[in-house]
């Protein structure tokens, strides 16, 4: 039997949506790890030269710290560089689909399943569709509220 994919992830959180068309529902958050942008501009003193950027991240030594929920806020550059910074990614939790959605599904009951940037007919949309389902039911059977 194929052992199942395992994603790493940095944070699941809940929060009230703030745009689209859920704005104003309350949601949780899957943040996966391994953001592909580079947004180091915030708080940045010069914003056109970013030879001056100073990214806060960068001298952090990961060592000091047992889980990411315990790193300092990032002030300048990306807040969120623990989600992407390949420093940081042994720190971060590695957990199938299923598992990720049981976790998400505590932190919410009846949670809108919404995911970022991806159409919902897409492939991977789909998975986790079906993945968060196959959640609700393992939650019905073991008669959760
Ligand atoms: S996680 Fe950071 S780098 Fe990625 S989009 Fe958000 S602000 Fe930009």
């Amino acid at each position: 039997m194929p052992r199942e994919p395992k994603y790493t992830y940095s944070e699941t959180f809940f929060s009230i949506q703030g745009e689209g068309r859920y704005c104003g529902v309350p949601t949780v958050w899957l943040r996966l790890f391994g953001c592909n942008f580079r947004c180091s501009g915030f708080l940045q003193d010069n914003l056109d030269d970013p030879s001056t950027w100073v990214l806060d991240f960068e001298d952090l030594d990961p060592s000091q710290y047992t889980s990411l929920q315990d790193l300092p806020v990032f002030r300048r550059g990306c807040d969120s560089s623990y989600s992407w910074a390949k420093k940081f990614r042994p720190m971060a939790p590695r957990r199938t689909a299923l598992e990720i959605a049981h976790e998400l599904r505590s932190l919410l009951p009846g949670l809108i399943l919404q995911t970022s940037q991806i159409r919902p007919s897409q492939p991977s949309s789909l998975y986790w569709r079906r993945t968060f389902a196959s959640a609700e039911r393992d939650r019905r059977y073991h008669g959760e509220a």
